[in-house]
């Protein structure tokens, strides 16, 4: 057992976690029962570790007795215990569901008996069981928001000023990836962190996670190494190949899908597209109270990949060809996919400022949407909009001094 988890075995933080969000309901015997029919009850013992942070793990585990400790590592390298959980209660977050790496470590702090089920078979179970469908899924989402918010996951150093660091910022950030940025031109204790991975500032941004240290990865190389979905996992053949995992593209995957095709969507940055840096979206039909562009985009991959669909990310198409009834899609990296028929769902492409040079600073000091995203960006900085001015907009902003040039 780990010493932090040691150190806290006779305190209070031992105790289980409140409930208070419902990310941590317990499972009624009828839902044991069900699970049961796809997996198998073992022993546990103080100490044990089931699932690693970093490491992918293929189980679902069910506490039956005993209580197990979930931790992740701060910035120090020490684990510490962020949630306890006791009879009746699941492990696991919405990565598991997705074969992402582990964003925590559990490891058991009271021996017991667990419930052991392959997360394919979970997936096959709660598709007969809406209500533990809906009981796991929300759990699952809500627990993975809470990692965002509380910054557990990866850390991303790198300087303000820098390119490749607001791209993998707005990379992790897109796709849900619990992590933290350590600002290196702001906080002291980024140089420290960089000496003690071995790494020099020039090495910046780079991302740390566990003890492992990647220098300014590509978008593609942090997806792999989270172990988001990669092309590799496509079968050799689709019904269906959808282009863009956009709303209009997630839409066409899970209803290919749940017709029974084989259906796959390739995403080439973050799914859910625009509507996925929405903060609230108010029409979309079925949710009167409005839903966040991330929720909805996470239940839509769920929904997809519970009848089959598979949602690839971080893989952009750069060409099609048709022969015969086949066609062959290429992707940026090299690799190709063959599929009987293409969904076109690539959304809208924004207009671009003419301004020579401008490029080197998109991302990083220009930004072509105004979404929390980009706020966290600018932080209090002064903003310049530019834009078409609507006469609904000149209403709105009639106070020029930070409205300065309307083109
Ligand atoms: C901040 C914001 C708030 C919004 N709020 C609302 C709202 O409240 N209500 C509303 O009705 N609408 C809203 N919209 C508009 C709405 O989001 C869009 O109409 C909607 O997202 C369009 O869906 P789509 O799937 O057609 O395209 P997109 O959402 O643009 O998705 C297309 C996807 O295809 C991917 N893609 C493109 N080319 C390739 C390629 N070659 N290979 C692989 N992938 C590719 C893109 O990366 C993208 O993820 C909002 C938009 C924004 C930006």
């Amino acid at each position: 057992m780990s010493e932090a988890v040691a150190d806290r075995r006779e305190s209070p933080a031992l105790a289980e976690t409140p409930d208070i969000y419902g990310a941590y309901p317990r499972l009624s015997d009828d839902q044991i029962a069900t699970l049961e029919a796809g997996g198998a009850r073992r022993t546990i013992e103080t100490g044990e570790t089931l699932v690693r942070e970093g490491e992918r793990s293929d189980y679902f585990f069910v506490i039956l007795a005993g209580k197990i400790a979930v931790t992740t590592t701060n910035d120090a390298g020490v684990r510490h215990v962020i949630r306890v959980h006791g009879p009746g209660r699941f492990l696991g977050e919405l990565g598991d569901l997705e074969g992402q790496a582990s964003f925590y470590t559990a490891e058991v702090v009271e021996p017991g008996e667990v419930l052991v089920v392959p997360t394919e078979r979970v997936r096959a179970l709660v598709v007969h069981d809406p209500v533990l469908s809906d009981l796991i899924l929300r759990a699952y989402l809500l627990r993975r928001s809470l990692l965002i918010q509380e910054e557990h996951g990866f850390r991303i150093i790198g300087s303000c000023f820098s390119p490749d660091t607001a791209r993998l910022r707005e990379f992790a950030a897109r796709n849900r990836l619990p992590h933290r940025w350590i600002d290196l031109e702001r906080d002291k204790q980024a140089e420290r962190l960089l000496q003690r991975f071995g790494v020099s500032a020039q090495d910046a941004p780079v991302v740390i996670w566990g003890g492992a240290v990647l220098r300014n990865p590509t978008n593609t190389e942090l997806a792999r190494w989270v172990g988001l979905p990669a092309p590799d996992t496509f079968p050799d053949e689709s019904d269906v190949v959808v282009v863009g995992a956009g709303p209009a593209g997630l839409g066409a995957a899970v209803y290919a899908a749940s017709d029974g095709l084989i259906t796959a969507a390739i995403e080439r940055f973050a799914t859910g597209g625009q509507a996925g840096t929405s903060s609230r979206i108010e029409n979309y039909l079925g949710f009167p109270g409005g839903i966040s562009g991330a929720d909805l985009a996470e239940r839509a991959v769920l929904q997809a990949g519970k009848f089959g669909a598979r949602t690839i990310i971080s893989a952009e198409i750069t060409l099609l060809e048709s022969d015969g009834g086949q066609h062959r899609l290429t992707l940026a990296d090299g690799g190709s996919i063959v599929a009987r028929a293409v969904v076109l769902a690539m959304g809208a492409r924004y207009r671009r400022l003419s301004v020579p040079g401008i490029e080197s600073f998109e991302g990083n000091g220009v930004y072509y949407a105004a979404t929390f995203q980009e706020a966290l960006m600018c932080g209090t900085g002064p903003v310049v909009i530019v834009g078409e001015v609507t006469p609904r907009a000149r209403r709105r902003f009639s106070s020029p001094p930070w409205f300065p040039r309307c083109t």
